[in-house]
C-alpha cells in the first residue's frame, strides 16, 4: 500500500513514522518550509519518554507530488486541510481508488472533503493519540492511544479492512467504528469545552478544574451542543459528555497540560474554533437553533487571535 500523509506535524509525524516502521512505504508532504527542509536533511528528530532517535522520511511539498496513493491521511490543521485536499487532487495524488482518511479535531470535515472527492472515498477517524512539535523536524510522542475510524458513507469495504491492517500494524490500535459521527461529536465537545475554556482564561485543565462552578459553566455549553448534534442527526448525550470532560481533568490524564488551542495561540498561531465552536453556531443557524454560548467562545478566541498571532 502506498500511503501519503499530508500535513505532517505533530500527529502526521507521529502516525507516519510509525506505519512508516511497521514496513509500509511512506511520504510525508508538508507545506512550512523550515519543517521540510529539517526532515530531508536529518529525518525526524523523536523523543519518547526514554530516547530520542533519528527516523530518515521522505518529505516533499504539495508542489512536488507526483505519484498516486492508495491511502492519503490528511493532518494539517482544520483550516489548510481543503487547500491541500485539493492541491493532491490536483497534482493527480489522489484517483478513484484512493481513501482519504482523516484524524483532525473538529466538526464538518465529511462535508468539505465530499466537496473535493467522492463520499465512498473518505474516511473520519477519531484519535487518543497525542503527539507535539518542539520545532522544524523534532517530534515529542509519548503516551499510547487509539483511532476509531470508519468510512463517511457507513459501508465497509476491502479497503477499509486494509486501512485497519495497516493501524494493527504500525500499532495505533484501531477500531472499525459503527458510529462514528457520534464518536467524533464527542470529542468535539470535549474540544469545544476545555479549549477555549483554558484558552481564553490562559489555564491548564487542572486549574480550570479546580474551581468549584466549573460545571455550572460548562454545562449551557454542552447543551447547545447536544441540540445540535441532535439537529444533525447525532445523538451525543449530555451525562457522557460530562464524564468525558471531567475525565479530562485529572493530573494522570491531560490535567497538567494546556490544550492545543492555547499553545497554538500562545505560540502565534491560529486556532481551531471554527471547526469546533464556530461549526456548532453555523450549523445552529441552518436548524434555528441559538448558540449564544458557544458563539460567545469563538469571538473571545478570535479576539485573542488578534492579539497574539503574527501576521
Ligand atoms: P501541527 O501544528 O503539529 O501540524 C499541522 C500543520 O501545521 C503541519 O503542516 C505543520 O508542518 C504545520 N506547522 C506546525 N508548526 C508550524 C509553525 N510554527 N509554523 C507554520 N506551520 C506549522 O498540528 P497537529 O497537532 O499535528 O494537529 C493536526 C490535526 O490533528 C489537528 O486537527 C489537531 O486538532 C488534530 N489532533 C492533534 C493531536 C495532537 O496531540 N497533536 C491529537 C489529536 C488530534
Amino acid at each position: 500500500m502506498k500511503i501519503a500523509v499530508a500535513g505532517a506535524g505533530a500527529m502526521g509525524g507521529r502516525v507516519g513514522t510509525q506505519i512508516q516502521k511497521a514496513g509500509y512505504d511512506v511520504t510525508f508532504i508538508d507545506s512550512w518550509l523550515p519543517h521540510v527542509e529539517a526532515v530531508q536533511k536529518h529525518g525526524f528528530e523523536i523523543q519518547t519518554e526514554t530516547e530520542t532517535y533519528q527516523v530518515d522520511a521522505t518529505m516533499i511539498k504539495p508542489e512536488e507530488v507526483n505519484d498516486q496513493y492508495d491511502l492519503v491521511i490528511i493532518l494539517t490543521k482544520a483550516m489548510q486541510s481543503v487547500e491541500m485536499l485539493q492541491k493532491l487532487k490536483d497534482k493527480g495524488a489522489i484517483t478513484k481508488d484512493t481513501a482519504v482518511l482523516t484524524m483532525m479535531n473538529g466538526l464538518g470535515h465529511d462535508e468539505r472533503f465530499k466537496q473535493v472527492v467522492p463520499e465512498e472515498q473518505i474516511y473520519l477517524a477519531v484519535t487518543m493519540w497525542t503527539a507535539g512539535l518542539r520545532g522544524p523536524g523534532k517530534l515529542l510522542l509519548e503516551g499510547v492511544g487509539t483511532v476509531d475510524f470508519q468510512r463517511v458513507d457507513g459501508k465497509e469495504s476491502e479497503r477499509t479492512r486494509e486501512i485497519n491492517q495497516v493501524f494493527e500494524d504500525a500499532g495505533l490500535n484501531p477500531t472499525i467504528s459503527n458510529q462514528i459521527m457520534q464518536t467524533v461529536w464527542l470529542k468535539a465537545a470535549l474540544n469545544s469545552v476545555v479549549n477555549p475554556l483554558c484558552t481564553i482564561l490562559d489555564k491548564r485543565i487542572v486549574d480550570f478544574a479546580a474551581y468549584e462552578n466549573s460545571r455550572e459553566m460548562i454545562t449551557p455549553i454542552i447543551r447547545e451542543i447536544v441540540e445540535v448534534a441532535a439537529a444533525k442527526g447525532v445523538e451525543v448525550d449530555f451525562d457522557t459528555i460530562v464524564h468525558k470532560i471531567e475525565g479530562s481533568y485529572p493530573v494522570e490524564t491531560q490535567g497538567l497540560h494546556h490544550p492545543s488551542m492555547h499553545q497554538d495561540l500562545y505560540s502565534g498561531r491560529l486556532t481551531e474554533v471554527d471547526y469546533l465552536n464556530g461549526q456548532v453556531e453555523e450549523y445552529g443557524q441552518e436548524f434555528g437553533i441559538p448558540t449564544p454560548n458557544n458563539t460567545m467562545l469563538k469571538h473571545l478566541v478570535h479576539q485573542l487571535e488578534m492579539t497574539h498571532v503574527k501576521a
